[in-house]
């Protein structure tokens, strides 16, 4: 959720409601287990969860038996009470909940809320008390349990999570909950998720035999199928085409380099906590590269440039390796090793505009060609506070960039919304987020300002007067990594690849044994013309073979028997159902060729 979104959230009814079930779920579990820490417990998109610091692991059973406790407690019609109160008093009121305590120490040191989220201006603490119930928060809640539709919440799933999300810390059961204002908003909902399941790119990646994981190689570490080497190819292939055009150059670098590098780039420390540990060799200290930038800066500093060879677009699929903690890896969409569209454009101050332009229409040419409508341009802008720690401490440089993208956009005409405190270290960025089908929001797409590191690496061109001047970089990668943007795109055509995309393109079916020889022909034809095609000689009958075909949602199907075999056609059936006799093998073949050729939806 962007950050308009959210502060329109944090007004809403449904957020009230979401944040009062959190509070009500809590006092069920604690009077469920006496023992119980309790620790947060925030509304979030489509529900509320709270941690839990438990004696035991929680059974289905018990969330029945929770949920069914808590509609006793709704229909109690209990006020919800906010009250101010001083730290001390507050240290007693929670006096054995430990959790509390080092949340209200927090609250009194003035730097994060009651949900571990830094803050601003040092905030009132305040309890919020139903019934017997009492809660440290900053609310706000409904004023009374009736506001609540007992019949539109559902207790959803027990998940792990640590105390303040940092693996050190102990382990403790989070229990989400969804909450809707009625029964038929929540029956909506679950109906959306069922759906969503079946477009969830783990499971689509598995059943079309796109990726696997494998744990004897790592959390993470994606092995593509062949049929999933495919789509990379053709991903490749248009990136490259459409970088060729648009002036870029292509390079390649290595996976590792020594410190140094890194050290020079600013990547350690800023980016260091999502960097693998170094290895030492021969006495030097090597890492995996999570970004491939500063590689390409060596590269742009090889010679000496001038005005006049710029702006220099530096291409490359890189392959980097970022450590992603254990409990935000998800499918191929966050993994530790992946594959980047990545491209550095070193520009003077006067192309920046058309040069940053340049890469938001590229990637509103990828988005028609793919139909992805559904997305939001996030101005990503730095924090005060994070200056000299997440981002490079030059507040100057940050408001002038920002101001730079926003004007780039105004005058692209292409509408965006703002998010404090998510830029790179070296600089504001626009990213496009995307959301997977099980609704988790990503960044696919982005283009970024650096001001700070081509100063680093000392890197520089002759400008008109003959004078030394640094360029400013912009870092793209409008395919994102492979791993996400195949991901996206199972869940985008929900596994029904545009012919162009399709692993595999024809399935060639022969009606008996006898079509074989037919059947083997075709698909040398086929292949000669380009076409991804494979015939189907293996035992099963027809009816299996038709159905093997259907699950892999390979998009033709030719059908070969006598009749077809004697006039040189093809039955065809569509992966949406629709049928065709008699079709003549070269007609296929051209048509087929042409919708590869445009890369037409189909
Ligand atoms: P995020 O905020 O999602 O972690 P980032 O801002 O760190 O991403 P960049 O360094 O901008 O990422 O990387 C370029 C692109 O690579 C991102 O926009 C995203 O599409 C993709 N990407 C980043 N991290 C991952 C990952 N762990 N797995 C798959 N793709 C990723
Ligand atoms: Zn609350
Ligand atoms: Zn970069």
């Amino acid at each position: 959720m962007d950050q308009n979104n959210q502060e329109r959230y944090e007004d809403s009814e449904l957020y009230r409601i979401r944040h009062s079930l959190s509070h009500i779920m809590a006092q069920a579990v604690l009077e469920m287990f006496p023992e119980a820490k309790y620790t947060i417990g925030p509304p979030v998109e489509n529900g509320f969860y709270y941690d839990f610091d438990l004696p035991r692991t929680l059974t289905p059973e018990d969330l029945e038996k929770i949920e069914k406790r808590m509609r006793q407690i709704v229909a109690g019609k209990y006020d919800f009470v906010r009250k101010v109160v001083s730290a001390d008093e507050a240290r007693r009121i929670f006096a054995n909940q430990p959790y509390k305590l080092e949340l209200i120490n927090d609250l009194e040191r003035g730097e994060t809320d009651e949900h571990g989220q830094p803050l601003d201006e040092k905030p009132e603490i305040s309890i919020y008390t139903h019934g017997n119930f009492v809660d440290l928060c900053r609310g706000p809640h409904v004023q009374n349990t009736s506001q609540i539709n007992p019949s539109a919440f559902k207790l959803m799933s027990v998940a792990g999570a640590y105390w303040r999300g940092d693996e050190k810390n102990p382990q403790l059961q989070r229990i989400y909950g969804t909450a809707w204002r009625t029964k038929e908003e929540l029956e909506r909902y679950l109906q959306m998720l069922e759906e969503a399941k079946k477009r969830d790119h783990r499971k689509l990646g598995r059943d079309l035999e796109i990726f696997i994981f494998d744990d004897e190689v790592g959390p993470g570490l994606p092995l593509w199928l062949p049929r999933g080497g495919v789509i990379i190819e053709e991903l490749e292939k248009l990136a490259k085409e459409m970088e060729e055009q648009a002036g870029y150059q292509r390079v390649r670098t290595p996976h590792l380099t020594k410190e140094d590098l890194f050290l020079r780039s600013g990547h350690l420390p800023y980016y260091a906590e999502s960097m693998y540990p170094p290895m030492e060799l021969e006495g030097v200290r090597y890492y995996v590269k999570p970004m491939n930038c500063p590689f390409h800066h060596k590269i742009y500093a090889a010679k000496p440039r001038s005005y006049r060879d710029l702006p220099v677009r530096l291409a490359e699929y890189g392959t980097c390796y970022r450590y992603e903690k254990s409990g935000e890896l998800f499918g191929l969409m966050r993994v530790r090793s992946m594959q980047m569209n990545d491209a550095h454009i070193y520009c003077s101050e006067e192309q920046f505009e058309q040069e940053f332009l340049a890469v938001v229409e590229l990637y509103l040419r990828y988005f028609a060609l793919f139909g992805i409508e559904k997305y939001v341009m996030r101005l990503s802008t730095h924090h005060k506070r994070g200056l000299g720690k997440k981002y490079v401490d030059n507040e100057r440089l940050w408001l002038k960039t920002e101001e730079m993208v926003r004007n780039a956009m105004r005058h692209g005409g292409v509408p965006f919304v703002e998010a404090a405190d998510e830029a790179a270290f070296y600089g504001p960025k626009i990213d496009v987020q995307i959301w997977s089908a099980i609704g988790r929001e990503f960044t696919l797409a982005t283009n970024q300002v650096d001001f700070a590191v081509p100063e680093r690496f000392n890197l520089t061109f002759v400008n008109r007067h003959g004078e030394e001047e640094t360029p400013l970089c912009i870092h793209r990668a409008p395919l994102s990594t492979h791993e996400r943007m195949v991901g996206f795109l199972l869940e985008h055509y929900a596994g029904n690849f545009p012919v162009w995309l399709s692993p595999e393109q024809v399935r060639i079916i022969p009606i008996t044994d006898s079509h074989n020889e037919y059947a083997r022909q075709l698909e040398q034809e086929m292949r000669a013309a380009g076409i991804r095609a494979e015939a189907d000689l293996g035992q099963d009958r027809m009816n299996a073979k038709i159905r093997s075909a259907q699950l892999l949602k390979i998009p033709y199907m030719a059908v070969v028997g006598d009749q077809e075999v004697n006039s040189r056609t093809i039955a065809l059936r569509r992966r949406d159902g629709s049928r065709q006799n008699d079709v003549p093998v070269q007609a296929f073949i051209e048509q087929v060729k042409e919708r590869i050729r445009t890369r037409s939806a189909e």
